[in-house]
């Protein structure tokens, strides 16, 4: 299952596959999976990556 997460510390959007304990790229942080927000889930790499690109999109046009 691929996951799109947001950092709780530094608010990237992140592509993971993590179950338990996910380390965001960006800072570093170690976080349990269970306490992260999944904006988007899916079997497929492809999709998922879809779903990244079209949040961190909408992420940018709110700045
Ligand atoms: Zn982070």
């Amino acid at each position: 299952m691929y996951l799109v997460v947001g950092c709780p510390d530094c608010r990237q959007l992140q592509l993971t596959t993590a179950r338990k304990r996910f380390t965001c790229k960006y800072c570093r942080k170690n976080i349990q999976v269970s306490k992260l927000n999944v904006h988007y889930s899916s079997d497929r790499h492809d999709e998922a990556l879809n779903a990244l690109y079209r949040l961190k999109k909408e992420e940018s046009s709110k700045l």
